[in-house]
């Protein structure tokens, strides 16, 4: 029987983020990786010598025999994903997106342009018409998918600003080492320890929430970015892989922790009702233990595609607080941009299909 799966690229292959993409693309029922790609350093080699491979599950063989390739066009599959460094990730992108490509990308470089959709799928999927405006490159495009704990943060956001809105959010984060990928931060600074200071990290989820959360403005081509204040302090804290956020919110209406808990619970949005493969059932789990949630017990919820939230409660200040954990390099990296392409090609947006 021929395979009918969608060929696509995987640009940055072989770092903390590819090799969660090779996995869950491995058994993916609409795409078929067909081409990896790295830096210089891998080009050429076969793709399970060019990596270091620290998944759990070993390399899928249709993948570990292929050849990587060097990371520019020409490329055959109009749908492209990546988990470039973002040092390099920039005007590749952008190159490919010029030639036709719909580039889905992990990479910080384009998420705060205009005309560039920064797409959580549960959170604001109307953000897709921004590619309808004109405002795209050539026939191609790209959608970003935000940095790993805003995907986290702005997923129980979304409910609760429909259902109370929302006045301000401080956020304290406390994020795994696979965020900082391979080989990452060294055993000796991060063992017993925990580092007040991941580069960049508290700006991208002052401002990325703010866009995420905003307005389309079709005329202008842009975001209109959401009247919330959103303050954030960062941490790198030795667990493997989940990243943990407290959580405070002022919220603009009158609500109790019971409300907030039904508007969680009962979150569901257009990946649910299209059912998406990607899609967790719930994409926010709501947990009752006094300790939960966890990183370690909670991180592969859904396989990783919910966020688990905790300990709602109201404080002394009256501001509502609870606890998320999600999973960093899966909803929050491979899994959210797969997440984001399945909707795209649901909305006939991946170039040479039409919607479903
Ligand atoms: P990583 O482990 O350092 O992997 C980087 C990848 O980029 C590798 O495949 C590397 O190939 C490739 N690369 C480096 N320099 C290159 C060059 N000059 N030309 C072509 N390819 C090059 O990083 P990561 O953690 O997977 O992160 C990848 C991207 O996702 C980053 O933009 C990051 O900010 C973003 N992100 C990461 C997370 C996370 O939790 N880790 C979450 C969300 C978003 P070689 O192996 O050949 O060097």
């Amino acid at each position: 029987m021929s395979d009918r799966r969608i060929p696509v690229a995987l640009l940055g292959a072989t770092g903390s983020v590819g090799q969660r993409f090779v996995s869950l693309l491995a058994h993916h029922p609409l795409f078929r990786l067909t081409t990896v790609t790295a830096s210089e350093r891998s080009a050429g080699l076969p793709y399970r010598e060019a990596t270091r491979w620290v998944q759990a599950t070993p390399i899928p063989q249709e993948v570990a025999d292929l050849v990587v390739a060097e990371t520019r066009p020409p490329l055959e599959p109009r749908l492209v994903f990546s988990a470039l460094d973002a040092a390099v990730a920039g005007p590749v992108e952008a190159e490919l997106a010029g030639r036709g490509h719909l580039v889905v990308s992990n990479a910080r470089s384009h998420r705060m342009e205009p005309g560039v959709p920064l797409l959580v799928p549960e959170v604001n999927p109307e953000h897709l018409s921004l590619l309808r405006t004109g405002t795209g490159r050539g026939r191609g495009a790209i959608i970003t998918n935000p940095n790993c704990s805003t995907i986290g943060v702005t997923l129980p956001l979304r409910p609760l600003r429909d259902a109370f809105g929302i006045r301000e959010v401080r956020i304290a984060t406390m994020q795994a080492v696979s965020g900082a990928g391979i080989p990452g931060v060294s055993s000796m600074e991060i063992m017993d320890n925990v580092i007040p200071f991941i580069s960049g990290e508290e700006g991208k989820l002052e401002t990325e929430t703010l866009k995420i959360l905003g307005q389309v403005d079709m005329e202008a081509g842009h975001i209109r970015p959401a009247r919330i204040r959103v303050s954030a302090q960062c941490n790198r804290v030795p667990v493997v892989d989940g990243h943990t956020a407290c959580v405070w919110v002022e919220l603009e209406r009158v609500w109790s922790p019971e409300a907030v808990r039904e508007a969680l619970e009962s979150f569901t949005a257009e990946p649910q009702k299209l059912s998406l493969p990607s899609a967790p059932p719930h994409p926010v789990v709501v947990l009752d233990g006094e300790a939960h949630p966890q990183p370690r017990l909670h991180r592969d919820v859904a396989g990783g595609m919910a966020v688990t939230v905790g300990r709602i409660r109201r404080t002394p200040t009256g501001e509502l607080a609870f606890v998320t954990v999600s999973h960093n390099t899966i909803r929050g990296a491979a899994g959210g941009a797969i997440l984001c392409a399945e909707l795209a090609l649901a909305r006939g947006l991946v170039p040479g299909t039409v919607a479903s």
